[in-house]
């Protein structure tokens, strides 16, 4: 499955490459920092679970203080659909402009779990299933997903789903790669 979306994803522009663990997913983000002049990234629980802001940190890199300045920009997705396209969404906006434009090159880490079958549709589902509720959780938002676990389409003024996009293809004048990992990584 794996193959066969990083497969997708390369038909889509996107160069693509498939982890077997956390730490080969490591090593491959570490290859990217060690290239770049200086990185940046998008709030990610995937990058904190496979380590790689330790091993920025460690690595003497230097971090980019705004993320559209960074040569390397790093984020995950919040779901993939199975035929490669990514989908994200934010409640500013701040770390999809960066992967859109600004940064040289995007590098997405992106678990097993992300990926949906039955297109665009199942992934925003997926977002208001399986991501918002935690991610409101963590961030002390006020929004019904936060008290309840299920989307009721808020206009809360705590709502973070506010920007939602879609990658059909990579994005002129960026060069961007997905490393896949295979497990389950963030939400
Ligand atoms: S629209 Fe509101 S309730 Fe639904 S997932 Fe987003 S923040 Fe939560």
């Amino acid at each position: 499955m794996l193959e066969k979306t990083a497969e997708a994803l390369r038909r889509r522009g996107f160069e693509a490459e498939v982890a077997a663990t956390a730490e080969e997913a490591l090593s491959l983000v570490m290859e990217e920092v060690a290239a770049a002049e200086s990185v940046g990234w998008g709030g990610s629980e995937t990058l904190k679970e496979i380590g790689v802001r330790e091993a920025v940190a460690s690595s003497g890199a230097k971090v980019a203080e705004r993320h559209c300045d960074a040569d390397l920009f790093l984020l995950s997705a919040n779901a993939l659909t199975a035929d490669g396209r990514i989908v994200n969404i934010d409640g500013r906006g701040n770390r999809v402009a960066a992967s859109i434009g600004g940064p040289r090159r995007v590098v997405y880490v992106i678990g097993r779990n992300k990926i949906v079958e039955g297109g665009i549709d199942a992934a925003v589902e997926r977002i208001r299933r399986e991501a918002c509720p935690p991610n409101c959780r963590r961030l002390g938002k006020r929004t019904p997903c936060a008290e309840t676990g299920k989307c009721a389409d808020c206009d809360s003024p705590d709502r973070i789903c506010k920007v939602t996009a879609i990658f059909d293809r990579r994005p002129t004048g960026i060069s961007a790669k997905v490393v896949l990992v295979d497990g389950k990584y963030g939400y």
